[in-house]
């Protein structure tokens, strides 16, 4: 894959139980490989750095997820796109459309930033470009 673009790094209060403030950021790549070889990298990633959690939605130090693939919609037991809960976070529907304004959700032809006033009451902010 190669990275294209990436988005501005956003700040957001943690969903779940108690824990530290998220840092999060979309990266546009272009794919040229099957989807699940992707989530396969993004596995051995997360492992590279130390991932490590004792709860589902706890802390971790890295969560890498697929977000959306152009006009894609994929159901498999290990990979479902886009995100099952892209629609209803802020912190990935933000740096999503950052990078793709006009992005579709596949399955319903509706544009994503009509889920924006959804997640407006949800804490979050931009932090920039800090890379650059
Ligand atoms: P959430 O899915 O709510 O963001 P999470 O990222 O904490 O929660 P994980 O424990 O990291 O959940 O992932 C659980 C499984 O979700 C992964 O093993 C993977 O097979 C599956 N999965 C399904 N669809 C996706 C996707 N679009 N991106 C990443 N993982 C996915
Ligand atoms: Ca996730
Ligand atoms: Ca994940």
């Amino acid at each position: 894959v190669q990275v294209v673009e990436i988005s501005a790094l956003y700040r957001s209060a943690a969903l779940g139980p108690p824990q530290p403030d998220y840092l999060n950021a979309a990266l546009l790549l272009e794919l040229r490989s099957d989807p699940l070889e992707l989530l396969a990298l993004l596995g051995r990633l997360e492992q590279r750095h130390g991932r490590l959690r004792r709860e589902r939605w706890g802390p971790r130090t890295l969560d890498l997820d697929i977000l959306w693939i152009g006009g894609s919609a994929l159901d498999s037991p290990t990979l479902t796109v886009p995100h099952p809960r892209l629609t209803e976070r802020a912190f990935a529907l933000l740096p999503l459309l950052e990078l793709v304004p006009d992005a579709i959700e596949p399955a319903s032809g509706r544009p994503y930033t009509k889920y924006l006033p959804a997640v407006k009451h949800q804490e979050i902010e931009r932090l920039g470009e800090p890379w650059n």
